[in-house]
């Protein structure tokens, strides 16, 4: 028999208790692991660590590969980043999986509607990469961050993830429609290497549409992969579908390392009381031992899981009010199940998940820089500014393509004056388009622009294989 190591930390608030009823139960399969106990969180936060996560865990987790943890908070006025983000981004695990799946006598308006979906959410990109700059004192800006690594790596793992859980479909939940290079990049992806899984119906979705649709079908749906911020609403959202957080697992994988953690936070005001649902950090347990390898240990907590639920009609107070059990007793009536089925709701046919090795990088033959957008701050209103600039341009190897205002735009005027801030963007092309912007050109043109302007912010315009790489602005042509 193989002992599986885990790092195993409990975390705060309530996750002492919900992490302890999950070792229990998973101690009581007869699976061997030997855990190894780490701290992070608040606690760690207050001895002055601004990580919130010590070496020993790192490095814990560096050897174990595999952990499981209970919710960890910030408290206020210690570190700025989340610990949760850290541990993500440090282990680079760019999946985050989480399993929406109808509970036996769990009130939810869905009852009986047979919800089982997945939601595969990138993890690490997007607008969550937290790149953000103030360009002028009035005007904010994020980048949104989507690689063509991070699309292949988190679409073709949803791909092997649904071929793993013996799933049907596969939406692509994307805003491709209006941000048609970051989000367009994620559907292109998706359709190109849908391909490579015939046997899987791939669609995409416009992820509004989406939303809606969760809201109205939930029962439609089987596995979704999305970007970050998509996916951390919608999945927000298809808990609520389900009886709530206490009920809702999630995984987050990546090449190297596997990091297995409920939704909830760490609800401070039920810590200690044994009031709370363990369901959720339980059934992380459970895609924990699957991830091992150990799909007979896993099979038999979910189905004891059910049959508590189910049959039993044992629950927490999140579920029954009153009526509800504590937390311990809950946990105790899930170890007696072990061993029995729920019929109504049989478990599914899993194999081990493949991980997705990305393919080399596609290099373009060609490229060149056509021009630049420049963020210029400026009260001026748009006719004067491009006066002004205009005159600029005659001295220099640029002309004034156009000027927009939060990506509408207003010169060459297309008749209405939109409500203008104080950050312009201002295209200039290269008045012989065919050729290829040289730095210095362009460090010479910011000098012209410098005596009557401030410059924020500066992207090339570059074509790739004479394809533009960047966007027009609403009504430029
Ligand atoms: P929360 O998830 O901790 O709690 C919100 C509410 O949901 C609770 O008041 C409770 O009514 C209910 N709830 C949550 N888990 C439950 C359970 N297992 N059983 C029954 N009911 C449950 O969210 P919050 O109050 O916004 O956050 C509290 C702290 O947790 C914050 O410091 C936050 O940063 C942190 N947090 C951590 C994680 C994580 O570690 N992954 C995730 C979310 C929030």
């Amino acid at each position: 028999m193989t002992v599986h190591n885990a790092t195993l930390i409990y975390g705060d608030g309530i996750g002492a208790e919900v992490i302890a009823s999950a070792k229990k139960i998973i101690e009581e399969t007869g699976v061997p692991i030997n855990w190894e106990i780490c701290e992070a969180g608040a606690e760690v936060f207050k001895k002055g660590l601004a990580t919130g996560i010590p070496n020993e865990t790192i490095e814990s987790i560096k050897r174990t590969r595999i952990a499981l943890k209970g919710p960890l908070s910030t408290p206020v006025g210690y570190g700025e980043k989340s610990a949760n983000v850290t541990l993500r981004k440090l282990f680079e695990t760019y999946a985050n999986i989480r399993p929406i799946k109808e509970f036996p006598k769990v009130p939810s308006p869905y009852n009986g509607r047979g919800i089982d979906l997945v939601i595969v959410r990138e993890n690490v990109e997007d607008l969550y990469a937290g790149i953000e700059y103030m360009q002028t004192p009035n005007a904010a800006q994020c980048l949104k961050l989507i690689s063509r690594k991070g699309c292949d790596k988190i679409i073709k793992l949803a791909f092997e993830f649904v071929r793993s859980e013996n799933r049907k479909t596969l939406h692509c939940a994307s805003k491709a429609n209006i941000m048609k290079l970051t989000e367009g990049m994620m559907k292109q992806r998706f359709e190109e290497i849908a391909k490579d899984y015939p046997e899987i119906d791939a669609q995409h979705i416009i992820i509004d549409n989406c939303a809606h649709q969760l809201v109205r079908f939930p029962e439609k749906f089987d596995t979704i992969v999305t970007t970050n911020m998509n996916g951390d609403i919608i999945s927000d959202l298809a808990s609520g579908l389900i009886g709530g957080l206490g009920f809702a697992p999630g995984a987050n994988i990546g090449q190297d390392v596997a990091i297995f953690e409920a939704v909830h936070g760490s609800a401070p005001k039920y810590a200690g009381l044994n009031t709370i649902n363990p369901t959720a950090v339980i059934l992380s347990g459970v895609m924990m031992l699957r991830h091992m390898g150990e799909f007979e240990a896993a099979n038999s907590i979910e189905q004891a899981i059910y049959v508590t639920l189910g049959i039993d009609k044992v629950s927490t107070r999140d579920v029954s009010g009153s009526q509800g059990v504590s937390t311990t007793a809950y946990t105790e009536a899930i170890m007696r199940n072990l061993g029995k089925t729920y019929v109504r709701t049989p478990t599914r046919q899993y194999k081990p998940i493949v991980l997705p090795r990305v393919a080399k990088l596609p290099v373009v033959k060609t490229r060149r820089v056509m021009g630049i957008d420049v963020f210029i701050e400026s009260n001026l209103n748009p006719a004067d500014l491009a006066a002004a600039l205009n005159k600029i341009c005659t001295q220099s190897l640029f002309n004034l393509k156009m000027i927009c205002n939060r990506g509408t735009m207003v010169y060459p005027s297309l008749g209405i004056l939109p409500d203008v801030g104080d950050l312009y963007r201002c295209r200039f092309i290269l008045k012989d388009e065919e050729s290829n912007l040289k730095d210095n050109q362009l460090i010479a043109f910011l000098g012209l622009l410098q005596p009557d302007f401030q410059w924020m912010h500066l992207e090339k315009l570059n074509v790739f294989e004479e394809k533009l790489a960047y966007t027009r602005a609403q009504g430029e042509d």
